[in-house]
């Protein structure tokens, strides 16, 4: 990013979330145990997932800075953002750490759209390889929260079947779209494109955040999909053409992505799209199989998204 002038961004440093922010989407006990382990030291919550003494002060800065690109978003008036940080957060269930992750950083932002600036439609793409299991959670009877989810499976966590589409009132509003493991720009690209690019067309949601994984990168080591770094400026394309014609900003939220190289060549990559001052100009992609299916599987919910174009 440094070596590319920051693709002519403004920079700002992440506050710290205020804890009122965090606790809007996790349970007060979760804060205090994270707060108490780093301030002992740090310790280990499950298998691969270990608190340091830093942590603390990390994952605050990371739902904070998720919050600060909200504001810049909405009450600021910028077109798009970024927030760069770790830990991810996209696992953190509202009384679980887990995954990596401590604070659910996407999550925060979405609930700061809702609360601090009024959106009653905030849309998440999760196109992190594995499963957003913490988001899906939390938003799982919010029909204010639009998650869109693809990821690889069977995987870690083992969340998202396509059967899970939310419950109560958010019934819907969760839209899991698993894909098997090989799946590369074709399947993402075309996903994004008829699937979530036409939610964004039928449900005008007023911000699109996008939690970012490049972990389906096919240098990853974690997984085994296959999407290359003109896959995620595709998908950013895709995004923003269908954002734009809503008038709705997009902000990435950074979560996982386990190959430095093919994380910073991909960031390289989708930031000049992301960025632009123009739309990006129309593609014409095909409709992947996977595609063809999320849409016949979503038509009871969605009856306006077979005729979009
Ligand atoms: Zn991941």
């Amino acid at each position: 990013m440094a070596a590319h002038d920051w693709f002519g961004c403004e920079r700002a440093e992440a506050p710290r979330a205020d804890l009122p922010l965090i606790e809007a989407v996790h349970a007060e006990p979760l804060v205090t145990a994270l707060q108490e382990m780093c301030a002992r030291g740090g310790g280990r919550i499950d298998a691969d997932t270990v608190a340091l003494p830093g942590t603390y002060e990390a994952a605050l800065r990371g739902a904070g800075g998720a919050a600060a690109l909200v504001d810049a978003l909405l009450g600021d008036g910028a077109r798009t953002g970024v927030s760069a940080l770790r830990p991810p957060g996209h696992h953190a269930e509202t009384d679980r750490m887990m995954g990596f992750c401590f604070f659910n950083s996407v999550a925060v932002a979405a609930r700061r759209a809702r609360d601090a600036h009024g959106a009653e439609r905030v849309l998440i793409l999760d196109w992190d390889v594995h499963h957003g299991n913490g988001t899906n959670e939390i938003f799982h009877a919010d029909p204010g929260v639009l998650f869109v989810s693809i990821h690889e499976s069977p995987l870690y966590p083992g969340t998202g079947p396509a059967s899970d589409v939310g419950s109560g009132p958010g019934e819907g509003y969760t839209v899991n779209l698993p894909v098997p493991g090989g799946t590369g720009d074709e399947g993402y690209g075309s996903l994004v494109e008829h699937v979530t690019g036409r939610l964004i067309a039928d449900w005008r949601p007023q911000l699109v955040l996008i939690s970012a994984g490049f972990d389906a990168h096919y240098d990853d080591p974690l997984a085994g999909c296959r999407v290359t770094e003109e896959g995620y400026a595709g998908m950013t394309a895709s995004i923003r053409r269908a954002a734009d014609a809503v008038g709705a900003p997009v902000g990435l939220v950074l979560e996982g992505g386990y190959d430095l190289g093919a994380l910073s060549r991909s960031m390289a990559a989708l930031m000049p799209v992301l960025v632009a001052e123009e739309t990006p100009a129309p593609e014409s992609l095909d409709v992947h199989p996977l595609a063809e299916r999320a849409l016949e599987r979503l038509a009871p919910y969605w009856p306006g998204l077979r005729a979009a174009p």
